[in-house]
């Protein structure tokens, strides 16, 4: 049987074209990926290319460097908690476009930064609905757990504002540790709405099964023990 990618098509994989010679294992991974966009790498690939050309050392810590690719680097590579057809171990670069990384953000000057504490009395900022989050610096975080600490948040994402003023308290907010990470992966700025299909994307298996079901329900499917899936006629409600 063939084995199915996005949206059922075929899934491809990708190559090893040519002997990396880039200095570092991240920028042979890098130049992997780069030149397999759309195609399903292996981690013996990433091995085959990351093993020094020289030294033929293989390096263990080749999942670090993956793992800089997308956070440093900012680059999208998705991988089987993203992608329910990857299987373990397998990664797709998607694109060679790069999101704005965290080393290139600017911060409020430190004067700035008191007068927003000051503005939000040592308090987490998040406003969801009318509740604000409220949690104070220092204070047991009941939900998260830990030590609040509170940092500086872009109201508005630098893609969309890059002319981010460090002197202007009215763009910065105070968040608290579980807010800034919240608004990082699940809050879609363009909209100012819960980015449900990444929380579903980062959830477990059984989290994404159990939505799956609710789905099914709510659009009138049921799913046989052999798995395919049937759309309820209206005389089969019950
Ligand atoms: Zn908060």
């Amino acid at each position: 049987m063939m084995d199915k990618g996005e949206q059922g098509q075929e899934k491809i994989y990708g190559k090893v074209k040519r002997k990396y010679v880039q200095k570092t294992i991240k920028g042979r991974i890098e130049a992997l990926f780069l030149d397999n966009i759309g195609k399903v790498i292996t981690r013996e690939q990433i091995i085959e290319v990351a093993t020094d050309p020289k030294t033929h050392k293989q390096p263990e810590n080749w999942h670090q460097r993956l793992s800089e690719l997308r956070t440093d680097s900012g680059y999208t590579i998705l991988s089987w908690r993203n992608r329910g057809w990857l299987r373990v171990e397998e990664y797709l670069m998607p694109s060679a476009e790069k999101r704005l990384t965290a080393g290139k953000r600017v911060r409020p000057d430190n004067e700035t930064w008191n007068a927003i504490l000051n503005r939000a009395g040592n308090t987490c900022e998040w406003t969801e609905g009318n509740e604000i989050c409220g949690l104070k610096e220092g204070e047991i975080d009941p939900i998260g757990g830990g030590k609040v600490k509170l940092t500086p948040d872009h109201k508005n994402p630098h893609s969309i504002n890059p002319d981010s003023d460090p002197t202007d308290t009215n763009q910065w907010q105070a968040l608290c540790g579980r807010h800034q990470i919240m608004k990082k992966n699940y809050w879609d700025t363009n909209t100012g709405k819960m980015n449900v299909y990444a929380i579903i994307q980062s959830s477990t298996q059984t989290e994404k099964e159990i939505t799956f079901k609710f789905l099914l329900d709510y659009f009138g499917y049921v799913q046989d023990d052999s798995g395919k899936i049937f759309k309820l006629e209206n005389d089969d409600k019950r």
